[in-house]
């Protein structure tokens, strides 16, 4: 099908590497690009964070000046400045007013929440109104962006905007943005009983409030979910949280695209955080990686294969077994290297308990934070990367993982399914098999593949060798995808 390029607007709280938390900044930049080298047009609009990467943000300048946007009775003046991020045009809105919504030092964890990024999304569209900017498609993300859908059929759309369609991006279904009336009123929607009509916004399990989340499945013109496999299971597991229902009511323009990898960042061959760069045909280097790893870390030298885990420690991620992967690497003469960090207070305290614990043992070490770099160099030095997530609507770290020839260790939940394929038991051919799969979210379970895993390492270094190089050669990257996600803005743009 000959497709006509198109202006495609992304509005969303994170983007990488500037604002990033999760997966979510990485598929805001990484699909951004892929759109543009497709010879789309592109732009990011952004809130702007007092605690961004501005390291990572080149040419600021202001955009607009006086951005009035309606909020309650009254208007709250923005800025919004632009500036180029590796590449990508971004907007970022500054409010001014003692709400103080972006100035906090950290992107989320307030109180008020879901009325900061009703002011962001509100303001993104304003922003949009009053520039005369009227892209092809929106591309909304997440719960904090699920109000423009509503927001744009009911209000925007009828100063001018009416030819724009939205897509909708569920990154994660744990968070749905559950509000009261009073966003009703900020935001201008009003109509309290209108929108509080389960057909609408109204929460199925909680009559007092609204869901941002069910907005956007009721009024978007695309929804999507990260992987295959996660449609599948928010459509008839309790992994839609509740909003399964409503998937099934509107499943004829529901479905599952899995995500890309940003290439450009992605890339051990370039990468420039890393301390050897390498590639399948010179795997030897990434040899070199570990040791770099090691001595960063302080871990000792010696040949044991190396067992990582990279990424928020939240509950979603299966803790206990994170924890448990620690203790049984070490018992099978393996090293252990976890890089993560928990907004939970409980969880990051157990962590750096565990920390202290195993301060003076040479083959663990365990990083309680946010480190990009960090994280590099982990992916290129480490030899097994373990995923013991309960669920997991795409997961960007095994495919990072295997793009940097680790091999990743996962249970077969939402997009792990989708992309690891297993060494001892996959049904596709050997030369797809790429990794390690448990099904049952216990330590029996996790033990098997690690078992099998640390084994071949031991015992069939070659084999080992193969896997890893499997997983280096396959395709993660934004091509098939973006062409997907093209495919979704054209059939919307004529409907
Ligand atoms: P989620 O979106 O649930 O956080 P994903 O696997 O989709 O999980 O994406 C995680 C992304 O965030 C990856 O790019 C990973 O490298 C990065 N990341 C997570 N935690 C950290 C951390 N503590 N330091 C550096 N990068 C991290």
């Amino acid at each position: 099908m000959e497709m006509a390029h198109m202006y495609i607007v992304m509005i969303a709280s994170e983007c990488a590497p500037v604002a990033k938390v999760g997966g979510l900044g990485d598929v805001v930049f990484g699909l951004g690009r892929e759109l543009e080298i497709r010879g789309n047009t592109v732009e990011i609009i952004l809130p702007k964070y007092d605690c961004m990467r501005y390291d990572h943000i080149f040419g600021m300048q202001i955009s607009y000046e006086n951005l009035w946007v309606p909020w309650f009775n009254y208007h709250i003046r923005c800025t919004v400045w632009f500036g180029f991020v590796h590449g990508r045009k971004c907007f970022f809105i500054e409010p001014h007013s003692n709400d103080n919504f972006f100035n906090r030092g950290a992107y989320y964890g307030f109180p008020d929440e879901y009325m900061r990024f009703a002011f962001f999304s509100k303001a993104a569209l304003e922003f949009l109104l009053k520039t005369g900017k009227r892209p092809d498609v929106i591309h909304t993300h997440d719960w904090q962006t699920a109000l423009i859908p509503v927001m744009l059929y009911e209000i925007y759309q009828f100063g001018g905007m009416e030819k724009c369609r939205v897509c909708h991006t569920f990154h994660n279904f744990k968070h749905q943005g559950i509000a009261g009336e009073d966003v009703l009123w900020f935001t201008g929607l009003g109509r309290p009983g209108y929108y509080y009509d389960r057909r609408r916004m109204g929460d199925d399990f909680n009559p007092k409030a609204v869901n941002f989340s069910k907005g956007a499945v009721v009024y978007s013109n695309f929804v999507t979910t990260v992987s295959p496999m996660h449609s599948w299971e928010v459509l008839n597991t309790e992994w839609g949280y509740g909003l399964g229902h409503t998937l099934h009511l509107y499943r004829e323009k529901f479905g599952g695209v899995l995500n890309g990898l940003d290439y450009e960042m992605w890339n051990p061959e370039t990468d420039p955080y890393i301390a050897w760069n390498y590639t399948a045909e010179n795997y030897e280097n990434k040899g070199k990686n570990r040791e770099a790893l090691r001595e960063r870390l302080w871990m000792r030298h010696n040949s044991k294969p190396l067992v990582a885990y990279v990424g928020r420690l939240d509950s979603q991620k299966g803790v206990s077994l994170i924890r448990h992967a620690m203790f049984h690497a070490l018992h099978k003469g393996a090293q252990f290297t976890l890089l993560g960090s928990s907004p939970e207070l409980g969880i990051n305290a157990e962590f750096w308990q565990l920390k202290n614990e195993f301060n003076n043992n040479p083959d663990c070490h365990l990083e309680i934070g946010y480190d990009e770099e960090l994280a590099h160099l982990i992916y290129a030095g480490a030899d097994m990367l373990v995923v013991p997530s309960l669920f997991e609507p795409c997961g960007l770290t095994q495919m990072i993982a295997m793009r940097y020839g680790t091999v990743p260790i996962v249970r077969a939940v939402g997009g792990l399914a989708d992309t690891v394929f297993d060494y001892d038991y996959s049904e596709r051919p050997g030369s797809e098999r790429n990794g390690y799969v448990f099904y049952q979210a216990d330590n029996y379970g996790l033990e098997s593949a690690m078992d099998r895993a640390i084994g071949l390492w031991f015992d069939y270094p070659e084999q080992f060798l193969e896997l890893a190089l499997n997983g280096m050669n396959w395709d993660y990257s934004w091509n098939r995808p973006g062409a997907d996600y093209l495919n979704i803005y054209n059939y919307i743009r004529h409907k």
